[in-house]
């Protein structure tokens, strides 16, 4: 058989065929040669030992015996029948048991005749068994390849009712790497090779396979991973590169009247050192004549609005108009009313474009946004559709970036001649490596400071039975004039499952804390906008002093008077949504209180978030703990950003030192070498090129 290319279809692979092709490519994505041998096992299992019968116990884990089959018989009845196999070394004797594929052993299995058998040892009666071991023929079997660390692979159940078991996987990939070994190219350049000491590429594939040692499987797990994190920073950084070619920014010049009007005679408080630092960074990308795709973290409460503020006072006073866009109703008319406030007295015409926005005002706010007679457009998703025109868009603020979908951000960018700077604020803090690799292409500030005099959250963790004492609590504290927020899950969404559903605690609540003397207002998706609307109002005016909710409220909304932060079934949150919800109160001078009601049925994770919570209030702390439990694919504000990275090696909770380390290795690269034209940096961009890149670029659509 002629040399394969890695490229070659799988079919062509002997011992596979257009039936097998078919559903290794349906099943495992596994289209051609190379493909499986992309294919890694999840594990080894150590088959460097052999053991002798008469030291075998029931307890041991999979274990390997040299021996023959001195007879088989047939037990039990029809259809329930069980082939039993004495098998013996030199030391005893052991039983081998099938109770399918009877027919084909009795074929297959010679007696006399010497086997290699490996499975997990069982006892039944006073006997020692094996049932339905692995069976090889110890001549055939390729000895370099399959002694030692052999690979177990992981194939799904219809794989194996095809014949395909992860024997036969095995098997396949040991014929495809004896045809293609030579014929795979390697990825990475020779000097970066000889400077990481890194193995070649076709032997870090065979260790990782079938590892002559562990010390070997390492070092081709460390290789395969750093390229693996390597290519998608090279990829995300060239692309930033590349971006700043392309597109010219607006330069925004100067600091001019209203951004001075309004930091003398209008800014209610001194900025805090973090707001400060981080206006001088954008700043600087404003005036740089290239686009600004900044990422925006800072904590809740931290106060990035202000931030956005005077930043959007930058791109006015420079003759652009500016655009903020929240994720929900709510929140913009927040933003809006907060800003108009703020903004007393100042010649600056703001907005509030949403989707309930009545279609006599909206004629005249898309007239007035031509005519440049808006400066500040405020709003949700309404802002992006395509009868929104600017007469000179400068920049977009996009707050809680992660709720908002890929195409929706790629629209603003079309609202002007030239994309506008982008300026994307979140209060989900991501750990640094998943910044590094989902923001990839995008610069990142940081908010790591709290405007002064916030006592920091308390937060206590509560079980249901205790409810009386936390009602008593809550009277205490509205009785002291704190307002208080009680959050519920979901709404009726599944009547099988245990929650307490908004609608009973609402009632319960109602109960406990009846009119006239108390005001419960209540706020939930399904409400229609005005009533929502309506419900805040009541609350944010301290006309009630309770505010029963379900998630609705995680966003953004600030009422300094609430302290109290109750969270129903706190088990059923993920990490970051009970950070989101603990960061609406603790906005005022006062204490503030957190408390998490839980059931005593905890699972173990459930139990880890709510002691993270109660242990820790800052946000990257618990970003990171969060990563860790659950894997960077659930992680808030990476699925719904559609972000698929599709890693088959690395995991980004347990990677970061190499991540950060292929990160910095791309950069070092780029430097010296910006547009890749190094002959020896060939290897790159043909990779780069070939490798198919599913890391979104989030400078080209945020
Ligand atoms: P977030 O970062 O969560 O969006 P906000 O912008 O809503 O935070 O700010 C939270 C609260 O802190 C607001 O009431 C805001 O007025 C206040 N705030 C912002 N900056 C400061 C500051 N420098 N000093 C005092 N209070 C501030
Ligand atoms: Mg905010």
């Amino acid at each position: 058989m002629p040399d394969l290319s890695i490229y070659s279809d799988i079919m062509y692979l002997q011992g596979v065929g257009p039936k097998k092709a078919e559903t290794l490519r349906n099943e495992l994505g596994i289209a051609n040669i190379k493909d499986l041998l992309y294919y890694f096992p999840y594990k080894h299992i150590d088959r460097s030992q052999f053991h002798k019968i008469n030291e075998i116990n029931a307890e041991m884990p999979y274990i390997q015996v040299k021996g023959r089959i001195l007879s088989f018989s047939l037990h039990g009845q029809k259809y329930k029948e069980r082939l039993v196999a004495q098998f013996a070394d030199e030391t005893g004797t052991l039983e081998l048991l099938w109770f399918k594929g009877i027919k084909w052993i009795k074929e297959q299995l010679k007696t006399e005749k010497e086997y290699v058998i490996f499975g997990k040892p069982g006892k039944f009666g006073n006997k020692i068994n094996i049932v339905h071991p692995e069976v090889e023929d110890p001549e055939q079997t390729e000895k370099q390849l399959s002694t030692g660390l052999q690979p177990v692979y992981y194939v799904p159940e219809k794989l194996k009712k095809n014949y395909v078991s992860p024997k036969v996987i095995s098997k396949l990939i040991i014929t495809a790497l004896k045809l293609s070994y030579k014929n795979i190219p390697e990825t990475l350049p020779d000097y970066l090779i000889a400077q990481l000491k890194f193995m070649p590429l076709n032997q870090a594939i065979k260790q990782m396979h079938f590892p002559d040692n562990q010390h070997l499987l390492k070092n081709a797990i460390a290789r395969l991973k750093f390229e693996e994190l390597f290519y998608i920073q090279l990829h995300l950084l060239k692309q930033k590169l590349i971006r700043q070619e392309k597109f010219r920014g607006f330069v925004f010049e100067k600091v001019g009247d209203i951004f001075n009007k309004f930091y003398h005679n209008n800014l209610p408080f001194e900025l805090t050192g973090a707001q400060k630092k981080v206006i001088k960074e954008i700043r600087k990308d404003l005036g740089s004549g290239k686009q600004m795709n900044r990422l925006l973290q800072g904590d809740v409460g931290s106060g990035k609005t202000l931030v956005a503020l005077m930043v959007m006072l930058i791109a006015v006073d420079n003759g652009y108009q500016c655009s903020l866009m929240a994720p929900t109703e709510i929140l913009a008319k927040q933003h809006y009313k907060g800003i108009s406030k703020m903004l007393k007295g100042l010649d600056v015409g703001v907005q509030l474009l949403t989707g309930s926005t009545k279609a006599k005002e909206r004629k005249i706010i898309h007239k007035e946004l031509i005519e440049n007679k808006i400066n500040i457009l405020i709003g949700t998703h309404a802002l992006i559709e395509d009868t929104v025109k600017f007469y000179n868009l400068g920049l977009v603020i996009i707050d809680e970036q992660h709720r908002f979908g890929v195409a929706q951000r790629a629209k603003l960018w079309k609202k002007n001649i030239s994309p506008p700077h982008v300026l994307v604020m979140t209060a989900t803090p991501i750990p640094r490596t998943l910044a590094m690799t989902l923001y990839g292409d995008l610069d990142v500030s940081v908010i790591d400071e709290l405007p002064p005099g916030r006592k920091p959250v308390k937060t206590v963790h509560m079980y249901d039975s205790k409810r009386l004492r936390l009602f008593t609590f809550l009277k205490e504290q509205i009785k002291a004039g704190r307002q208080v927020y009680i959050v519920y899950p979901l709404i009726k969404e599944s009547e099988t499952l245990d929650y307490k559903d908004l609608e009973d605690g609402y009632e319960s609540i109602t109960r406990a804390f009846p009119p006239p003397e108390y005001t419960v207002a209540v706020v939930h998706g399904q409400m229609k906008a005005e009533e929502k609307e309506k419900a805040m109002q009541l609350f944010v005016k301290g006309q009630a002093q309770i505010m029963v909710s379900t998630t609705v409220i995680e966003v953004g909304v600030d009422v300094p008077n609430a302290t109290v932060m109750v969270i129903e079934s706190a088990e059923k949150f993920g990490l970051s949504q009970l950070h989101q919800l603990r960061g609406r109160v603790g906005r005022g001078a006062e204490q503030s209180w957190c408390i998490l009601m839980s059931s005593y049925k905890l699972s173990n994770e459930a139990r880890k978030r709510i002691q993270t919570m109660v242990q820790s209030t800052d946000g990257f702390e618990i970003a990171e703990v969060d990563l860790k439990l659950r894997g960077p694919g659930d992680l808030e504000g990476t699925q719904q950003s559609g972000v698929a990275f599709n890693l088959k090696l690395s995991n980004l909770a347990k990677d970061s030192k190499i991540l950060e380390f292929a990160r910095n290795k791309a950069i070092e690269i780029l430097k010296s070498d910006p547009e890749l034209k190094n002959p020896n940096n060939q290897v790159l961009v043909k990779h780069l090129k070939q490798k198919n890149m599913q890391a979104i670029q989030w400078g080209l659509i945020s």
